[in-house]
Parts: structure tokens; C-alpha cells; sequence
């Protein structure tokens, strides 16, 4: 016992950061600008693979606040718009992130992810973050007394460590560190997919600038997207509902994605001479919400709080701004602690804004009605330019676009009562494509 305990390393630290994705290495160095001590854990070692391809105009600001702008743009593919191509119109239709309210955000990336959070993981460290990759969060003990609390890991190597934190930040992702062990965290009700991916060369691109849009492809059983990535790498994704990973059956998932590209010509038309050039992975059950984001002395940042669906590319954009917000609170919290309420008050109303934005188009993208709306876009009341904000993640900022947000959706649920029986077989289908089922287990995530 008394060896055991010798051999533990102890420190101390203001904030320990479980995860070193996109919002545990935004939340840290935005903390050590504020002067505060701050560790990172990272079971991984970078560069490793993770899946969030397409990011949106919004992150690209974040980009030059964090000093990381030039480095981001060197290993990005130029994303000036997202082509939506449905089989039920027969015709694709495609938005230009230029023609958005905000005329200043008129492109985004899509970046391999195991360079983008290299860059992130880097930066951190150059503004004074003290990074511990290969070092896995075990365990946490919260203090009596508002004292913060302790915080294990055991790094790869065998050795075992141990911070004594003033605050602690869950960005574990979907491992949901602190959800788990709190017990808070909840599969989404209103929504049940799971997506099957994997990288391509050779994938046919479109012409000029148009080369790097993405596009999403919806088929009978769900949607798949199509990311051009630099150096003629391309990702591919089919997101389904259960009741159709159910039918995998004898099949490997490269050979199950392979099946679903067939039965979408569109997409295995700009995939025919294309080959796969990585192990094809699979993610089940992706949206959930934990209770809560924040308590004494922690908070969940990104994906370790909540995550609906990635057919808006909105995760990682979401996982920094949280990192942002977040790191604003917890510096009122350490500095001004009569202050702490109000402050969590606001990161908990800013960390909820994101994904009911996104969610209410979510849930509605693949019913029929909403699909008329996305392939025959009208901008009666600027309706499509606010649209195109929120495709942006022009969501945080003072664009003014909520009162034509508004319209769009009174025109929805007017369309949904005009053709009353459209609005029923979509709400049906709905019901039908979310209901758990019980799936093999496929998943790696
Ligand atoms: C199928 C799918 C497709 C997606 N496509 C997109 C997209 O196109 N665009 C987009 O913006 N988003 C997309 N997303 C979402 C995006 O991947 C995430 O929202 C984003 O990565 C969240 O960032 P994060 O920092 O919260 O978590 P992560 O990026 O998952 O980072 C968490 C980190 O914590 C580490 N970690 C976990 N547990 C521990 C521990 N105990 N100790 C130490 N370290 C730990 C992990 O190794 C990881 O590096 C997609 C998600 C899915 C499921």
C-alpha cells in the first residue's frame, strides 16, 4: 500500500482537462492566456484518427482568434457550399455559403482530423498548455468545500498520476467521462442513427471552387455524406436508422457501406472508379444529451455534454464555441466566485442554444415536406439567407436572422397542414426510423 502510494506522481493545477479534441484545446489555451495553470489529458497520441470532417464558415473567426488561421488553411480543402442531391426530385440543389445573411463567412474547410487536431493539440501547448498525450483520466474525486477535486490517470507507459484541480473540464467526446460516472447522460428520444464510414481516392469532384462543397445524398434508409478532403482523399459516410443496420446480418461493414453506396446511382456514379484507402469504421447511437453541463467545480465542453447528428457538420464548431464559453465561465468562477452563478447561468443558456438551433432541422431533414423546403428554396422573408447562417453556424454572433428563422418554420408547419396527409406518413416514417433496435454489436465508437 504505502509503495503503491509512492509511486503515484502528484501536482496540482487551476484547470485539468479531460480530452484533447477540438474543445478541450480551445478551453485550454484561452485559460492560460488568462494566466491560470492548465493541464491536458489525452488517452491518444496525436495525429489519430477521428471522424468530423466538414467544418463550417463560423469556425474559420475562432480559427484567427486562436492564432491557427494559416496552419488550418494549409491542410484545408475549400468548402464554399453544401449540394443536397435527393432521389425523390431527381435533381440536386446546391447552397452557397456566400449568399448567407453575414456575406463576410463565404467558405469553410474540410480537414483530415488527425491534422486539424494536431494543429489544435500543438497550439495548445505553444500558449503554455502542459500536455500529457497517452495519459488516460481514470478516475475523479470531487472535494468537500468547494475545494475542486482529484483527478487519476495512468499514462501508457504504466506510470500512474495524480492532480489535485481548482475546476475540472469533461472533453472526453463520446466517451463521456464525467456523464458516465455521474450517471446523467441520456439517449436522444427524438433521434436514432448510426453512421458507417470510411476515406476514398479517385472520387469524382465537380468543377472549379465546387470541388470542395459537400454534398449529402439522401436514400431510402437515410443519407450519406460525400467530403472532399486534400490530396484526392475523400470521405464518405452512410448514416442510417437501426431498423436498417439491423438487416447487416452476415455482412462485414465495408461490405455493408459498399451495398448502401449501390443503392444510391447518384452517389455510386461519382464513386465508380474510386477505391478505399482506409479501414471502414462504424458509430452507433450517436445522439444523446446529458442532464446537465456544469456543477461544482466542472463542466462538460462538446461532445462529452451533447451530440444530435452530423448532418449539419455543426460538432466540432459546437465543441470550440463551448470551449470558449466555457472558458469565460470557469475564470469568473475562480476569480469572482459571487459571481459563479451568473455565469454558469449564461454558459449553461449558450451551451443548450447550439443544438436546439440545429436540432429542430434534424429531426426534420428527412421528412418529405422539409425536403421540398431544402430542394426548392424561396427567400421570401430572407428565409433562405437565414437558413443558410444557420447551415454557416452563424448562430452565436448578432446577425439578425431570428425572426426570419421564424417564418421559415411557420411556413413549414403551414405546408404540413396544407398536405395534411404528406405530414403524416413523414411523422410516421419519423417514428419508425428512431425506435431502438437491437443492432450486432458493429460499432468501434
Ligand atoms: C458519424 C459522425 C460524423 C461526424 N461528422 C462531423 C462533421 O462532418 N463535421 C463536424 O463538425 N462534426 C462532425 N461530427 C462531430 C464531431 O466529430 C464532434 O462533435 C467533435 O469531434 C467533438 O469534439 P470534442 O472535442 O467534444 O470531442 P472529441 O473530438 O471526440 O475529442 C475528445 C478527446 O478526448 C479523448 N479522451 C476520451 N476519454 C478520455 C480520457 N478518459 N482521458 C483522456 N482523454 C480522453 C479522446 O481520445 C479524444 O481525443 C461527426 C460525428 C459523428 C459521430
Amino acid at each position: 500500500m504505502e509503495q503503491q502510494a509512492k509511486d503515484i506522481e502528484r501536482q496540482e493545477c487551476d484547470v485539468l482537462v479531460i480530452g484533447g479534441g477540438p474543445a478541450g484545446t480551445t478551453v485550454a489555451p484561452f485559460l492560460t492566456e488568462k494566466g491560470y495553470k492548465v493541464v491536458v489529458l489525452e488517452k491518444a497520441r496525436h495525429p489519430r484518427f477521428h471522424i468530423g470532417e466538414s467544418l463550417l464558415p463560423a469556425n474559420l473567426p475562432l480559427f484567427e482568434r486562436m492564432g491557427i488561421a494559416e496552419e488550418v488553411k494549409a491542410i484545408g480543402m475549400v468548402k464554399p457550399g453544401a449540394e443536397f442531391v435527393s432521389p425523390h426530385h431527381d435533381m440536386a440543389q446546391c447552397f452557397e455559403f456566400a449568399d448567407a445573411w453575414d456575406k463576410s463567412m463565404p467558405y469553410a474547410y474540410q480537414v483530415k482530423r488527425d491534422e486539424f487536431d494536431t494543429i489544435l493539440i500543438r497550439n495548445a501547448e505553444k500558449k503554455g498548455v502542459e500536455v500529457h498525450e497517452g495519459c488516460k483520466a481514470k478516475a475523479v474525486d470531487f472535494l468537500p468545500d468547494n475545494s475542486g477535486a482529484i483527478v487519476r490517470a495512468l499514462h501508457d507507459d504504466g506510470r500512474e498520476s495524480e492532480w489535485k484541480a481548482r475546476f475540472v473540464v469533461d472533453a472526453s467526446g463520446r466517451d463521456t467521462f464525467l456523464a458516465n460516472r455521474f450517471q446523467i447522460k441520456h439517449r436522444n428520444p427524438k433521434h436514432n442513427s448510426s453512421a458507417i464510414y470510411g476515406h476514398f481516392a479517385g472520387a469524382k469532384r465537380h468543377d472549379g471552387q465546387a470541388a470542395g462543397n459537400i454534398t449529402i445524398f439522401w436514400f431510402e434508409h437515410g443519407w450519406f455524406w460525400f467530403i472532399p478532403m486534400m490530396n484526392d482523399t475523400t470521405s464518405i459516410g452512410m448514416v442510417t436508422w437501426p431498423y436498417y443496420m439491423k438487416t447487416i446480418g452476415d455482412r462485414n461493414i465495408e461490405q455493408f457501406l459498399m451495398d448502401g453506396i449501390a443503392m444510391c446511382p447518384a452517389l455510386a456514379e461519382r464513386l465508380k472508379d474510386a477505391k478505399l484507402v482506409n479501414k471502414v469504421e462504424a458509430t452507433g447511437n450517436f445522439s444523446y444529451v446529458s442532464e446537465r453541463n456544469h456543477g461544482q467545480n466542472y463542466m462538460l465542453l462538446g461532445d462529452a455534454y451533447a451530440f444530435i447528428d452530423p448532418v449539419f457538420s455543426s460538432g466540432v464548431l459546437l465543441a470550440m464555441n463551448s470551449g470558449v464559453i466555457g472558458a469565460e465561465a470557469i475564470d469568473t468562477c475562480l476569480r469572482e466566485p459571487a459571481r459563479a452563478a451568473a455565469a454558469l447561468k449564461r454558459f449553461d443558456a449558450l451551451m443548450k442554444h447550439g443544438p436546439k438551433e440545429f436540432s429542430w432541422f434534424i429531426y426534420r431533414v428527412t421528412n418529405p415536406i422539409m425536403r421540398d423546403f431544402f430542394m426548392y428554396p424561396k427567400n421570401i422573408f430572407r428565409v433562405k439567407e437565414a437558413l443558410l447562417s444557420v447551415l454557416a453556424g452563424d448562430i452565436f454572433g448578432k446577425t439578425p436572422i431570428w425572426r426570419s428563422i421564424l417564418m421559415f418554420k411557420v411556413l413549414y408547419y403551414i405546408a404540413n397542414i396544407i398536405q395534411p396527409k404528406r405530414a403524416f406518413m413523414g411523422w410516421k416514417r419519423r417514428n419508425f426510423n428512431i425506435r431502438p433496435v437491437e443492432v450486432p454489436a458493429v460499432y468501434n465508437a
